[in-house]
């Protein structure tokens, strides 16, 4: 099933979620997230994005296949970042819930992250590159952040009118 993206301006987008435990039916969110991700032709999506305030969300980076990257398919559940890097990297990012705005954003280059897999099982991982920056912008979500956050105070200012404009037709 198609599940509606919510899109900025919408508060559950700044709620903080919560943990899946094993009885949840887990399994069925994720299935439709993969499918509204697929549809929207987007590379991640996080519960709250689609009003499921659990720890989950979904990458998949098909649409980046042009770019040489490996194709990353999966659901992760209550994930962790265990360790970030110190070196910065500029990276011109973009969200679901937030459509015709795509800004660069400074984040760690290389993650440690821990979190259960499909099967829910926990995995422990090293990430860099695209799958990092990926896993960071997902992660966010789960915490209530989104990355326009992350922005200077002269970014935040020029794409206020079209954050506006977002929220004026987020129904
Ligand atoms: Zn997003």
């Amino acid at each position: 099933m198609i599940l509606p993206i919510l899109k900025y301006g919408s508060p559950i987008l700044r709620k903080k979620a919560f943990d899946i435990d094993k009885g949840d039916a887990f399994k069925e969110i994720a299935e439709n997230m993969a499918l509204t991700l697929k549809k929207a032709a987007g590379i991640g999506l996080s519960g709250p994005q689609v009003g499921a305030l659990k720890h989950i969300f979904i990458i998949d980076t098909t649409p980046l296949k042009e770019t040489g990257m490996e194709i990353i398919g999966k659901s992760y559940y209550n994930p962790v970042i265990i360790h970030f890097s110190d070196n910065y990297v500029c990276y011109n990012e973009g969200c679901l819930s937030i459509p015709g705005i795509n800004e660069e954003v400074m984040r760690p280059d290389k993650i440690e992250v821990r979190y259960r897999d499909e099967n829910f099982d926990w995995c422990e991982e090293i990430l860099d590159g695209l799958i990092a920056r990926i896993f960071q912008h997902e992660y966010d979500h789960l915490q209530g952040m989104l990355f326009i956050d992350k922005l200077g105070p002269l970014k935040k200012k020029i794409i206020r009118s079209k954050l506006r404009e977002i929220m004026r037709d987020k129904y």
